[in-house]
């Protein structure tokens, strides 16, 4: 009475991302990478990675790219490197990858979270605004911001622009000019993604929205490399210079530490893929945003009951995941995983309900717009090659387990 087993009568295995096809394309650029490696031993550091840095600071209208060996480390590096001490805390939302999180944590202070908006998922600015004038305090004496209840220093603001869409990123400078805070991005997901600032009155991509904005290169995202890696994207010469020092354990030079550091450095091969990679991204980029478009228009015809992603007209969304909202989340995602269709959840858990911040003392009902869509979110497939049939397949999957679901409940 559920899926029909014949439903895919012999039809092939629809992956949630594909990451083998791509990288065929490529092969040879990629193997002229590694042969130059091997050629010169230029392992760390050097002109690939340089090369690298310059074009992805290009690609972005940013100043500076510091490359880095994950996206964790490059939130981090940026927190460190903006003012971010031991007991300070940092804002950010609960509706995120835990390495939001875990940067705010190792570079010593705690993380705040703010709900998030139920079309965007990204940070909701009326409730940013209402901590900041309800829970929080400037001193008087100082003029430094602090939670009223711990006392804590308050610094920075990551807002995250997840799956690919930017923040409301006026409102945040606005409130951050206004306290004094530090805009780290958390752009792991946004390579690419635009945002019309009305203050300047332009389209200007992730990256160049904040003081610093954080990068993961990491396999699976927009622009991954093949394996690790990450970069800080500034223009800011002293946040640049910082972050150089901290990647490379505090060195101004071979030998000379300024400042502790970190082993943080990008791998020169994987910069070499990098810039291989980055040169096909924008047409990638593309390509997803009209599957996204696709997805949209097949929903449209199909199904009312699934809630399909919402692009602000200020907003050119990069889709690094397309997320669909429905009832009965998890049947729907086992059925499709029956069909032979790949999804994923992003995220199961918010970051105030995992056990490894329940020191925070947040409890369930504290952040419920998160909470809710944690229950219902849905990642569809999503990458540059999907078709235009793979898509009509998963659609057409999810528009009959869905009226199966219902015919179940009123039976
Ligand atoms: C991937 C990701 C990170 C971390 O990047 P790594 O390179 O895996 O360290 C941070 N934040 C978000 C939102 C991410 O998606």
């Amino acid at each position: 009475m559920k899926t029909k087993s014949g439903n895919g009568s012999g039809a092939v295995h629809i992956p949630f991302l594909d990451l083998v096809t791509p990288h065929h394309a490529l092969e040879h650029e990629l193997h002229e990478v590694l042969t130059k490696a091997l050629a010169t031993a230029s392992f760390v550091g050097g002109s690939m990675v340089e090369d690298f840095e310059n074009a992805f600071a290009a690609y972005c209208g940013a100043r500076f790219c510091i490359g880095v060996n994950s996206g964790t480390d490059a939130a981090r590096f940026a927190l460190i490197a903006a003012g971010v001490r031991t007991g300070d805390a940092v804002i950010t939302v609960p509706n995120t990858f835990i390495a939001t999180g875990e940067a705010i944590s190792q570079a010593g202070a705690l993380p705040l979270f703010v709900d998030v908006d139920p079309q965007s998922y990204n940070i909701d600015c009326r409730k940013l605004q209402e901590l900041l004038e309800n829970d929080c305090e400037i001193d008087e004496y100082t003029g430094i911001l602090r939670t009223k209840e711990s006392k804590r220093r308050v610094v920075a603001i990551v807002p995250v622009h997840l799956y690919g869409q930017s923040v409301e990123m006026d409102t945040i400078l606005q409130l951050a000019e206004r306290y004094g805070l530090k805009v780290i991005e958390d752009a792991c997901q946004a390579h690419g993604a635009r945002y019309f600032s009305r203050r300047r009155n332009r389209w200007m991509p992730a990256g160049t929205l904040g003081h610093a904005a954080a990068f993961s290169f990491y396999p699976g995202k927009n622009l991954g490399a093949c394996g690790e890696a990450g970069a800080v994207t500034t223009s800011d010469p002293e946040l640049a210079a910082t972050i150089r020092m901290l990647r490379d354990h505090g060195q101004t030079r071979k030998y000379y530490h300024a400042i502790e550091g970190y082993n943080g450095r990008l791998d020169a091969i994987q910069a070499g893929f990098l810039s291989c990679k980055l040169r096909h991204l924008e047409e990638c980029n593309m390509a997803r945003r009209s599957a996204a478009h696709r997805y949209n228009e097949m929903f449209a015809d199909g199904a009312g009951r699934i809630i399909t992603p919402f692009e602000p007209s200020w907003s050119k969304a990069v889709y690094h995941l397309y997320v669909v909202q429905l009832e009965d989340r998890n049947t729907v995602q086992q059925e499709l995983g029956a069909a032979g269709i790949g999804t994923g959840i992003h995220y199961p858990v918010p970051l105030h309900l995992q056990k490894a911040y329940a020191h925070l003392g947040y409890r369930r009902g504290d952040f419920p717009v998160t909470e809710r869509a944690a229950e219902r979110i849905l990642s569809l497939p999503m990458f540059p090659t999907l078709t235009q049939a793979q898509q009509r397949r998963i659609v057409e999957a999810i528009v009959q387990i869905t009226s199966d679901v219902v015919i179940d409940k009123t039976a």
